[in-house]
């Protein structure tokens, strides 16, 4: 049998809905700053998404571009401005950041209020500890995919396959705080397919094309995909669609999965920041 396909941009199209609904409850715009520093082709791409889907749901667009050449006080001290401008709810800095820049520096200069993409040692720490605070977008993002598709979570076993900062750890901590029995995975995993096997609930973070088969799948789980990859042929990700969608019981495409929900959970992300303020 094959597996439910979920339809990411259509979920992403229902949250920013509901964003944009609650935007003008509020009454005064919540405000974004998108932070650039250089002008990698990709990042201006994904900068330029995140801003007009922000004016697409009424929130006021505060970018701020810095030169490549960008010393680490200028970009610092941008950041300090931000933190005390009252027009400004969420900074996201877009990464990566040239290579002569501590990123991990900067990202902790953010005030944890406003850490929209919850990147901070502070907000990675709530989540770790289970209280509340903004958590990253990208598992946010499949959070609320699982729940649309009414995946069970509480005594559930999920494997996560990654243990990266943005993705693959805050994931693990999110279906930890849904009571899963998490198992993280990592390049030095042993017998990735026997520990992948063994879950109901299996997300992919590797940053490997088409990393996971028929045979890491156990029949019947829900499958989620994060990895982007650009081929000749188009984009994949890190599972092997065709073979895994015939075993599976809910799979996510690439494109059309989990990529259109970070972008949402972003929004949602800067809705509560303004709204905690307000
Ligand atoms: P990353 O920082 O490169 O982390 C990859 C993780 O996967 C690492 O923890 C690594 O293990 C692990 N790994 C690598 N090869 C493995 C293997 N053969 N078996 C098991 N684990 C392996 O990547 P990331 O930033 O988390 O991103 C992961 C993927 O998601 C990428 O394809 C990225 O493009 C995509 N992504 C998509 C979105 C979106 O909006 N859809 C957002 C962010 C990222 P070690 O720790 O041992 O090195």
């Amino acid at each position: 049998m094959s597996a439910r396909v979920l339809d990411g941009a259509d979920v992403a199209r229902q949250l920013r809905r509901s964003v944009a609904a609650d935007v003008a409850r509020l009454g005064a715009a919540p405000g974004l700053a998108t932070v650039l520093v250089g002008d990698d082709p990709a990042s201006q791409i994904y900068v330029k998404n995140k801003r007009k889907q922000c004016v697409e749901v009424g929130m006021r667009d505060l970018h701020r571009h810095l030169s490549a050449e960008a010393s680490q006080e200028e970009v610092e001290s941008l950041i300090e401005d931000l933190n005390a401008d009252h027009q400004v709810d969420g900074i996201l800095v877009q990464l990566p950041l040239p290579k002569h820049l501590d990123f991990r520096a900067i990202i902790d200069r953010i005030s944890p209020a406003k850490d929209v993409d919850g990147l901070t040692a502070i907000s990675a720490g709530r989540l770790a500890q289970g209280r509340p605070g903004l958590q990253p977008c990208t598992p946010a993002g499949v959070m609320t995919l699982l729940d649309h598709a009414e995946v069970p979570l509480s005594g559930a076993r999920a494997v996560v396959v990654g243990r990266s900062d943005l993705v693959g750890r805050p994931m693990a901590q999110m279906l930890l705080a849904r009571h899963a029995t998490v198992t993280i995975c990592h390049s030095r995993t042993r017998e990735l397919a026997e520990v992948t096997r063994e879950a109901d609930v299996l997300i992919a973070a590797a940053g490997v094309p088409q990393l996971l088969g028929r045979e890491h799948i156990r029949p019947g789980a829900a499958v989620i995909d994060v990895g982007i990859h650009r081929r000749e042929t188009g984009l994949c990700g890190d599972v092997d669609f065709d073979a895994v969608k015939e075993i599976a019981g809910i799979i996510t495409p690439v494109p059309g999965g989990v990529g259109p929900m970070t972008i949402a959970s972003l929004l949602r992300n800067t809705l509560d920041a303004a709204a905690a303020t307000r």
